[in-house]
């Protein structure tokens, strides 16, 4: 059932990471539409105005944004990203743990952590991690992750995370994250049980976006985006996670067009999960005692 009521997110404060582009962006812009005021997350100051601009031009309202530039590859402006919302805003009642990377070679962070693990499952770990406080003393609060149909077929190698010791290969990497953030959603639906917020992810199935644009399957991507859904079509399982009455008690579940998936075999394995929290815990330096 669509629930589209104009303004049901008024008063309510929402933190949209990747939101310069893509996905994210008709998010922010879906999230404003109903009334929430919205943080942008975007690594350069120009591409957050210049996102914020284009959703102005669709008709929401000026008052309603703001964004804090990071780099969520770095764990250092993770925390000060943190540290700059915390002082800006007293609640935050949605997270959106959005922005997300394909690569076709292997590159390290500043951090040394190769990239696709850092940005698309570590930095959504230390963010949600760090600001569990403000979503606690929020509740109802809701945090959501934007996975992918390519967490299929893939699994987590503990003994080589990094793909240190082995060819690299993008797809592996992104798919393994893309699992990660299942993995990640279910143990944080466990670990926060009780105190008001959920945790649940999506697949918000193939989008014509930038995300694997400038990689060697840039011009197959290009090709293939033809057939894609729009970036504002992506973006409404996240909009009804986010907003729906339908979903206020529902927590650790995987999405695909409003309706709860099962995921792969490997996302329920409750031992990868905790052994995946204390691996993120170890390479994030957080510990959660909840
Ligand atoms: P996109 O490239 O438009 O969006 C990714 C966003 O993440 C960008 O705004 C980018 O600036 C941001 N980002 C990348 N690295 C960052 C960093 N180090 N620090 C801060 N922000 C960073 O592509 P998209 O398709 O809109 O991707 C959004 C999410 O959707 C990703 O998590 C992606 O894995 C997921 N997804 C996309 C598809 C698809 O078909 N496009 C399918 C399944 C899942």
């Amino acid at each position: 059932m669509q629930d589209t009521r104009r303004m049901k997110m008024q008063g309510k404060i929402c933190l949209v990471t990747g939101s310069t582009s893509g996905i994210g962006k008709e998010i922010a812009a879906g999230l404003a539409r109903m009334g929430a005021t919205v943080v942008l997350v975007g690594r350069s100051k120009e591409k957050c105005e210049s996102a914020i601009q284009d959703i102005l031009a669709g008709g929401a309202s000026a008052d309603t944004f703001s964004y804090i530039s990071a780099d969520l590859s770095s764990q250092k402006s993770v925390r000060q990203l943190v540290r700059e919302f915390v002082s800006n805003y007293d609640k935050l009642h949605v997270l959106v743990n959005n922005a997300g990377v394909f690569m076709s070679r292997r590159e390290l962070t500043v951090d040394g952590i190769e990239y696709t693990l850092a940005v698309n499952h570590l930095g959504p770990f230390l963010l949600t991690c760090l600001l569990l406080d403000r979503l606690n003393g929020s509740a109802p609060s809701r945090i959501i992750t934007t996975s992918s149909v390519a967490h299929r077929q893939m699994k987590i190698d503990f003994d080589d995370l990094q793909m240190k010791n082995r060819k690299y290969n993008g797809i592996s990497a992104y798919g393994q994250s893309k699992l990660a953030n299942i993995l990640f959603t279910r143990e944080l639906a466990r670990r926060v049980q009780g105190t008001g917020i959920t945790a649940n992810c999506f697949h918000p199935g193939a989008v014509r976006t930038g995300l694997v644009r400038n990689s060697v399957y840039g011009l197959a991507w290009k090709a293939a985006s033809l057939f894609f859904i729009s970036p504002q079509k992506g973006a409404d399982t996240a909009l009804y996670l986010a907003s729906s009455s339908e979903v206020e008690d529902v927590s650790g579940k995987y999405f695909v067009k409003r309706k709860q998936v099962q995921a792969s075999d490997a996302a329920y394995d409750d031992n990868l999960a905790e052994r995946l929290w204390k691996v993120s815990e170890e390479l994030t330096g957080v510990a959660l005692t909840q």
